[in-house]
């Protein structure tokens, strides 16, 4: 049997830095990244046979836990009649009715292939609709990995400690306008839109303050901007109808992502019927895609979406309540101070020596995930069977598959992982 050590080693030779995406790397954790052979339900399990509870969940994208027998057999039936047409097929009319009819002004979608493709599009069109220029986004977002979107970005971007991206030209950012969360900023009329994550889960988490979605919604309306929402992460994952329902707040575009492929690659961008006949082939703003709509991703995407309730949502949410609350005072207990916001489903986690309010902003959150303690809590928790993300920037993804002996299991380890962290820190 080959080991972890033996598969990253041939990764590095023929990829770089051993990783197809750099949220998966060690590098600000430190040691030898596991290869995963293959997930079940709430777990993984490595190439040395070691299995982990899994709260890293493909960074949100499994919604159901890992190869849910549902969700393998309507793949292992979509790949048997075709796996790619360059021709409209029923299952991508499937997907779009399922994700419309949930989301109550979501009209109509086009699928993609990847967030950041949905991303980069809803962009574009809402720069063809206005016919301006500038955009506005949050320091400490993630929109993907388009030049125009990686300044100031979170996740591997902030994981890195990097402020954006070699390769991306001034240009390409020039109409980039940076602003922090939770501040409504005053807008003119040359922007044409503002892109939020409507729970920012890639700084960890920081939520938005009590109607900071709602202002902002108010201040893109004063100036004739249209609002982004990127639900990449929170689409059908925060809630069964979206970031919409949950905050009473509408924007004019979605951005979507990881649930609604069910595993495979997916994205989606939607509105109105109004905003989208700016869109080819019906209007002047071009996007394309080969592999768009794509067979099986559909199948997996609208088998997972067929298997939630808002009923599923409330319990999760429920149970991701009390799993926080249980998380930090085992932290408490153990002479480090956690903070765990909760946002439905969603979940953070800030570690810190003395006590700390919950972070609302990038500078807030970037202060805490950097102070050291995360790296050596992580490697406690994984030597114990808990594979977290490996990175501070992360948030902890609870599928309908962790059972609350999983829960429980990790709120014990965590408590072993939080001493040892004191310890490594002092020390
Ligand atoms: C993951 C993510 C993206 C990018 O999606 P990819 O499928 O990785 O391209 C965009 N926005 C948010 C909020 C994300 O979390």
């Amino acid at each position: 049997m080959s080991t972890n050590q033996e598969w990253f080693d041939r990764a590095l030779r023929v990829i770089p830095g051993g990783v197809d995406s750099p949220v998966r790397s060690f590098r600000s954790v430190g040691g030898t990244p596991y290869t995963v052979a293959s997930g079940e339900g709430a777990y993984v399990t490595d190439v040395e046979g070691r299995r982990y509870i899994d709260f890293v969940q493909s960074y949100g994208a499994s919604l159901l836990g890992h190869a849910h027998p549902a969700v393998v057999e309507r793949l292992r039936d979509a790949a048997a009649r075709g796996t790619t047409f360059g021709a409209p097929t029923p299952g991508e009319v499937l997907l779009a009715e399922m994700m419309t009819s949930r989301v109550a002004g979501l009209e109509q979608v086009r699928l993609v292939s990847s967030g950041t493709e949905a991303v980069m599009s809803a962009v574009r069109v809402a720069r063809g609709v206005t016919g301006r220029d500038k955009i506005l986004k949050f320091d400490g977002c993630y929109h993907g990995h388009s030049d125009a979107l990686l300044v100031a970005g979170g996740s591997g971007v902030a994981q890195l400690g990097l402020p954006g991206s070699a390769g991306v030209t001034s240009g390409a950012v020039a109409d980039t306008i940076v602003a922090p969360y939770n501040a409504v900023p005053v807008l003119d009329e040359s922007v044409a839109a503002v892109l939020v994550e409507p729970v920012a889960a890639n700084m960890n988490l920081v939520a938005p303050h009590q109607d900071f979605l709602g202002q902002l919604r108010r201040e893109c309306d004063r100036v004739g901007a249209l609002l982004i929402f990127d639900e990449v992460i929170t689409g059908f994952r925060l809630d069964y109808a979206g970031a919409e329902a949950f905050f009473g707040v509408r924007p004019d575009l979605y951005c979507f992502g990881k649930v609604i492929g069910g595993g495979l690659p997916v994205g989606a961008f939607g509105g109105s019927r109004e905003v989208l006949r700016a869109l080819a082939p019906a209007g002047p703003v071009y996007q394309a895609g080969t592999l768009s709509g794509n067979p099986l991703a559909t199948a997996a995407g609208a088998e997972v979406l067929s298997r939630v309730t808002p009923a599923d949502y409330a319990q999760l949410s429920a149970r991701v309540a009390d799993f926080a609350a249980r998380l930090e005072d085992a932290v408490r207990a153990a002479g480090l101070f956690a903070r765990v916001p909760v946002r439905g489903p969603l979940l953070g986690l800030y570690l810190g020596r003395d006590a700390f309010d919950e972070p609302t902003n990038f500078d807030e959150a970037r202060r805490l995930c950097d102070n050291g303690l995360y790296r050596p809590f992580f490697h406690a928790m994984l030597d114990q069977g808990v594979a977290l993300a490996p990175g501070a920037y992360e948030i902890l993804f609870v599928s309908l598959a962790h059972s609350e002996e999983d829960l429980s299991r990790t709120v014990e380890a965590a408590a072993v992982a939080a001493r040892r962290a004191a310890h490594a820190v002092t020390s």
